[in-house]
């Protein structure tokens, strides 16, 4: 078991330097025009990014409630998680409730979420108390879709994505310096590389990774001893669940995440693209085939 990080004040330094000499960058649209990114993006200075580098080292062998414990000692008030009610999530918001109920939780409502999902955010406050905050893009889904001549979903599945969950993110991530999420490395190729502390270039935060070496097993596991709220839908072989059009159950053998924009080759929203994470050179926030 690691002993925890002690705060040192060359991250605190480095985290002022960040915040008072930000820089930002464009986001691009897909003609390859260089538009306003939704806010301004802070940019890492290269002792940010060595000290999260050193942090990230000592806590590779860290119990998740370890890790959680630091990036509150560390980053609190200026903590937030964003969760899709996954069971990672739960699981996180489980171990949190016990270090620090206080860190603002939200959730990216796209507006095309599953009643199950919506459901388990009541849920998950009536046990624990945290009440997780929807947080919404401008356009309602009718809206959007009638500005688009339908939904996006079937043809820019990327577009779609960054428009009702990157740029709310960004918006979402103003004011804070670090955020968590529930990615496990276990859980594809891409994600086989996140560190447990980098530093996450599209949102200008550092990125905390409590469950990055956890696997599967060990996540249910903990739901099921301490009977965490999970979404039903689990248990009809939706195994990774995001929004209705672009989820499927998965059959026996599949890949836990196939059933995520099925016939697509996307594979992931953008939130956790990995070449956004733990280098120094900025990314354009623009939409991609895959990995956004
Ligand atoms: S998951 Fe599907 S419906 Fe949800 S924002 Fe992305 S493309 Fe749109």
């Amino acid at each position: 078991m690691n002993t925890p990080i002690a705060a040192s004040e060359s991250l605190d330094e480095a985290r002022q330097e960040r915040t008072s000499g930000s820089a930002t960058t464009p986001a691009r649209r897909e003609s390859g025009a260089a538009v306003p990114a939704a806010v301004p993006v802070p940019v890492a200075t290269p002792d940010l990014l060595e000290e999260i580098r050193l942090a990230s080292d000592r806590l590779e062998s860290a119990s998740p409630k370890e890790i959680l414990a630091w990036a509150v000692e560390r980053y609190f008030p200026k903590l937030t998680m964003a969760t899709a009610f996954g069971p990672e999530g739960c699981v996180i918001l489980h171990f949190l409730a016990e270090v620090e109920p206080r860190v603002p939780v939200f959730n990216l409502d796209t507006g095309y979420q599953f009643a199950e999902t919506l459901e388990l955010r009541d849920r998950i406050a009536r046990r624990y108390g945290i009440e997780v905050e929807m947080k919404q893009p401008d356009l309602t889904v009718a809206e959007y879709e009638v500005q688009h001549g339908g939904p996006l979903y079937k043809t820019q599945p990327d577009r779609c994505c960054f428009d009702r969950k990157v740029t709310i993110l960004q918006r979402a991530a103003v004011g804070f310096d670090a955020w968590m999420s529930g990615i496990r490395r276990d859980q594809s190729p891409d994600r086989a590389r996140a560190p447990i502390v980098g530093w996450d270039k599209k949102f200008g935060l550092v990125k905390v990774s409590p469950l990055a070496n956890w696997t599967k097993q060990e996540v249910w596991r903990t739901i099921t001893d301490h009977d965490v709220p999970y979404n039903p839908l689990h248990d009809q072989g939706y195994t990774s669940i995001g929004c209705w059009p672009c989820t499927r159950a998965v059959a026996l053998g599949e890949d836990e995440r196939a059933g995520r924009w099925s016939g697509f080759a996307k594979t992931e929203c953008g939130l956790h693209t990995l070449d956004d994470q733990g280098g120094a050179e900025q990314d354009d926030g623009a939409p991609r085939s895959t990995g956004l």
